[in-house]
């Protein structure tokens, strides 16, 4: 099997920075799997895949998003709107320069690299030095803000490496789908991130550093043969059989947290574990009896709704309501084309009132520092 080059050299990555944060020993057995040729390959979600399409578009500044499907140009253009609004709220009137789009910044000990970091962009003002730096976020879900992401903490402490004369670092994160925040680091607290950083990497790289499985485990990719998230999987597993089956009662306080920490890691595992085996069986049919790799479902699907009403009309002389029955509008769709025209969110909301429902999905639990 041929595979792509690390560009992380095999080094910790500030993208790991919350995982790392929480098991220190998780980039100990992901180099020594890489070592040994072991590491399972990760396969991207679609989601995660369509993520990575934007990222590269973005990257190459395909910013007209040719070759994007329909959605995903959509999540692109209102990227790069709030990145221009949140430019030029951060440049207020200063001369600014783009330093780099999918920059990777390295931390060396002399010449030796330590640790890196890619940010999807930064920009830097010429005369006062001051540095921002975007990072888009495509998917859906939690995240932890600006102000408390590790990731971009990080970020943080390589800039501060890397461009010792910055005097004020800016981060922020983007997303279509959640909320955009911001937050402002001077050149102490650059120095402390930068501290920390250079702690957690002594730390994760002693050799009998503990792995700690939880809710981070989901982002490893070691999950599937870590044999720490194995075992703890399988407590967790047969302690919820237990609890099914009347024999334990469902345990509260901070045992409660335990448990949903070692569901939360449990989830990602079984996971990764039944995509390693779809991968063994596509290389060998014969590798697991009783199981085989059926086709996936397919699915049909109108991409241009206009030329389907085209074609509606011009065979069955087809009424608009009859056919806007066998429709199903995309709102954030709309609501994204409509904020290329201007449309804040109040005004979409106020403008589309009398038609306008809001139902609210069931509560969802969520660890508090989840990301
Ligand atoms: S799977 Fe979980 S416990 Fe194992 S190394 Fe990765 S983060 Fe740590």
């Amino acid at each position: 099997m041929t595979s792509e080059p690390d560009p992380r050299l095999g080094l910790p990555s500030a993208s790991g920075a919350w995982r790392r944060r929480h098991c220190l020993g998780s980039h100990n057995l992901i180099r020594a799997l890489a070592e040994a040729n072991k590491l399972l390959p990760q396969l991207d979600s679609p989601e995660a895949a369509s993520g990575t399409r934007i990222h590269q578009a973005l990257a190459q500044g395909n910013l007209a998003g040719d070759g994007l499907e329909r959605g995903e140009k959509q999540t692109l253009e209102s990227l790069v709107r709030l990145e221009n609004l949140v430019l030029t709220d951060w440049a207020s009137g200063q001369e600014w320069t783009l330093l780099g789009r999918e920059m990777r910044l390295w931390l060396h000990d002399g010449f030796r690299p330590l640790c890196s970091g890619a940010a999807d962009v930064i920009y830097g003002t010429i005369h006062t030095h001051r540095m921002l730096t975007i990072d888009y976020k495509t998917l859906f879900g939690a995240r932890e803000p600006a102000q408390t992401n590790d990731q971009l903490r990080e970020l943080v402490a390589l800039e501060r490496a890397n461009f010792p004369a910055c005097a004020e670092f800016s981060v922020a994160l983007l997303s279509p789908n959640t909320a955009t925040s911001i937050a402002r680091y001077d050149q102490l607290e650059a120095e402390l991130a930068l501290r920390l950083l250079r702690l957690s990497l002594e730390a994760a790289a002693e050799p009998s550093v503990p792995r700690t499985p939880g809710a981070w485990c989901k982002y490893c990719p070691a999950n599937a043969q870590c044999e720490e998230a194995r075992n703890s999987s399988m407590v967790a597993l047969s302690l919820s059989e237990a609890i099914s089956a009347g024999r334990y009662e469902l345990p509260l306080g901070p045992k409660a947290a335990q448990l949903l920490d070692a569901i939360s890691a449990a989830l990602p595992v079984f996971e990764a574990i039944r995509k390693a085996y779809k991968e063994a069986l596509r290389e060998d049919p014969q590798a697991v009896p009783g199981y085989y790799l059926r086709d996936g479902k397919t699915r049909r699907e109108i991409k241009d709704v206009a030329v389907a009403w085209h074609l509606a009309t011009q065979r069955l002389e087809l009424g608009l309501d009859e056919f806007l029955f066998g429709c199903r509008l995309n709102l954030s769709a709309l609501e994204g084309i409509c904020s290329l025209k201007g449309l804040s969110k109040r005004d979409f909301n106020t403008l589309f009132r009398s038609v306008l429902s809001t139902k609210r999905n069931a509560p969802e639990l969520t660890r508090k520092e989840e990301t």
